[in-house]
């Protein structure tokens, strides 16, 4: 009879076990230091500070994320050296974009040929849209969008917030993928993060509102708005170069400067990681406004993924309204 559980007994047992269960999902201190003894770091290797915010958010104190490219630098234009070829060699995930955002990716993770390393291609199965290089032809000048070849799309998702809840989502299963010890403090974070991203949604919605509507247009540099602006009901009226590594066709700037003029749109955008010079003349020749916008990259300005939207919103209504 003696080692028979009665009900008191079995209360207890289920008490504790909660209060164990609680203290994991909560992360308490105690809890993670013993848990911590037996699970060894997940290195994530990616490619843009952007995305590394996004794993970081997801992953924390498991996960040691490393960003090659530098914050405030392009991926459009970059080159890996030996030093990310050997942090590709030690990770055990590695996050990109894909869509053509980092060319030169899929030859690293080769070059690096780590065996048995787990690669996660966030916009893997969405849907994109054009990349809308091409020849700028009188008819298509007016959205801004044309036809193109040889491109694989936008790669730009993650400037509509949904679609940064979709690679947040998409984060938590590869890490849980890699460290199933962790998979439940993954998911937990990622829903405590996805709240957070549900609310700058809302925000974001809420502050276009408080731009007149015929106003609500975008000239950038880079066509990296196109997810931005169909999610918030702009229009990207035109753009410098669709990927930043390549020169602006010549007749580009005078079919934008007639489109500046036409439509009267207030301002022009640049990017804190590309020469700002031609938009800069651009600008000054149809007497609009220059802005900056953050797409690619974080800066120290803008550390988080959160705070480039905050702030990239805010100058929508500053310079547009
Ligand atoms: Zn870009």
């Amino acid at each position: 009879m003696a080692n028979r559980l009665r009900p008191a007994h079995l209360a207890v047992v289920a008490g504790l076990a909660a209060l164990l269960v609680l203290m994991l999902f909560m992360d308490i201190p105690f809890f993670r230091l013993q848990s911590r003894a037996a699970a060894r770091t997940v290195r994530v290797v990616t490619t843009t500070s952007v995305f590394a915010d996004l794993i970081a958010n997801v992953g924390g104190q498991r996960v040691e994320v490393t960003s090659l490219v530098p914050m405030g630098s392009d991926p459009h234009a970059w080159d890996p050296t030996p030093r990310e070829i050997r942090a590709v060699r030690a990770a055990d995930l590695f996050v990109y974009n894909g869509l053509g955002l980092e060319l030169w990716a899929p030859r690293l993770i080769e070059t690096a040929g780590r065996p048995g390393l787990v690669t996660l291609e966030l916009s893997e199965g969405l849907t994109p849209l054009e990349a809308a290089e091409g020849d700028w032809h009188p008819d298509e000048a007016d959205n801004g969008l044309h036809a193109h070849e040889g491109e694989e799309g936008n790669p730009h998702f993650w400037l509509d917030v949904t679609y940064a809840i979709h690679y947040v989502r998409r984060i938590a299963e590869a890490l849980a993928a890699v460290d199933p010890q962790g998979a439940q403090y993954y998911y937990a974070r990622a829903d405590a993060y996805v709240s957070e991203l549900h609310e700058l949604d809302r925000w974001i919605f809420a502050q276009v509102e408080r731009i007149p509507p015929e106003r609500r247009i975008l000239v950038t540099y880079h066509n990296a708005y196109a997810y931005l602006a169909r999610r918030y009901g702009l229009e990207v009226a035109g753009f410098l170069v669709t990927n930043p590594d390549r020169e602006p066709p010549a007749q580009v700037m005078a079919q934008l400067a007639r489109i500046l003029r036409e439509r009267q749109v207030p301002a022009v955008f640049v990017e804190p990681q590309i020469d700002p010079r031609l938009a800069e003349t651009l600008a000054r020749e149809v007497g609009a406004r220059l802005g900056t916008l953050y797409t690619d990259s974080l800066t120290a300005d803008v550390p988080s993924y959160i705070a480039m939207m905050r702030a990239n919103v805010e100058t929508l209504v500053e310079l547009l309204h």
